[in-house]
């Protein structure tokens, strides 16, 4: 099992993940129940469990470029599962820190333009625009057609509609003040 066993390094890497995060990892059991749930793991992105074991094991290079934690969309369904109630959401966060503070670049280089242009959206409209989103996206990246296979299973399906291209969107000036709040330091409504 996994516990402060490794060098010094190893046991630095987990104290700072549970001393950021605040959640005791030192109590997973490895169930994977968070990883059955977690709606962003697949063939591509490992689930929480294996993210947790890397970190109890000390593998900090291998936990910092586990794309699993610049994909978290901070559902919490992990932690709703989870037996002993680990969060990790505030995981992602303390990892995203960490990465930060040593320069270790997102495995999606793109990741920070697509939040960009999702908080726009939001700030405008109140809401996201899926399809505008995902266009400004490719328009920006040069990625013209990526993602366009799911893109019609969508639209086949009634969840997104081509029309949303060509019509006008009434803003939502209540969403916008929020955001002006939150850049000035103020609290949201
Ligand atoms: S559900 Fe909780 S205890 Fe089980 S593997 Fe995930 S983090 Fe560990
Ligand atoms: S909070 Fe993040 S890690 Fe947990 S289930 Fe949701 S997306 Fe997955």
């Amino acid at each position: 099992m996994f516990r402060f066993t490794g060098d010094a390094s190893e046991k630095n890497f987990l104290r700072q993940v549970i001393d950021k995060s605040g959640q005791n990892l030192l109590e997973c059991l490895q169930c994977g129940k968070c990883s059955g749930s977690c709606p962003v793991a697949s063939e591509n992105v490992p689930g929480p469990r294996q993210l947790v074991a890397e970190i109890l094991s000390g593998l900090k290079d291998e936990a910092l470029s586990n794309p699993l934690w610049w994909y978290c969309v901070s559902c919490g369904t992990c932690m709703t599962r989870c037996p002993v109630e680990i969060n990790m959401y505030e995981v992602a966060t303390a990892l995203c820190e960490i990465a930060q503070k040593e320069g270790v670049q997102p495995s999606e280089p793109d990741i920070h333009l697509f939040e960009e242009i999702f908080l726009k959206s939001v700030e405008k409209y109140g809401r996201v625009k899926e399809l505008r989103t995902v266009a400004t996206y490719n328009f920006r990246t040069r990625h013209f057609l990526k993602d366009m296979d799911k893109g019609i299973i969508l639209m086949r399906k009634g969840a997104i509609s081509p029309f949303e291209l060509l019509k006008g969107w009434k803003k939502d000036p209540r969403v916008s003040r929020i955001f002006e709040k939150v850049r000035k330091g103020g609290q949201g409504e």
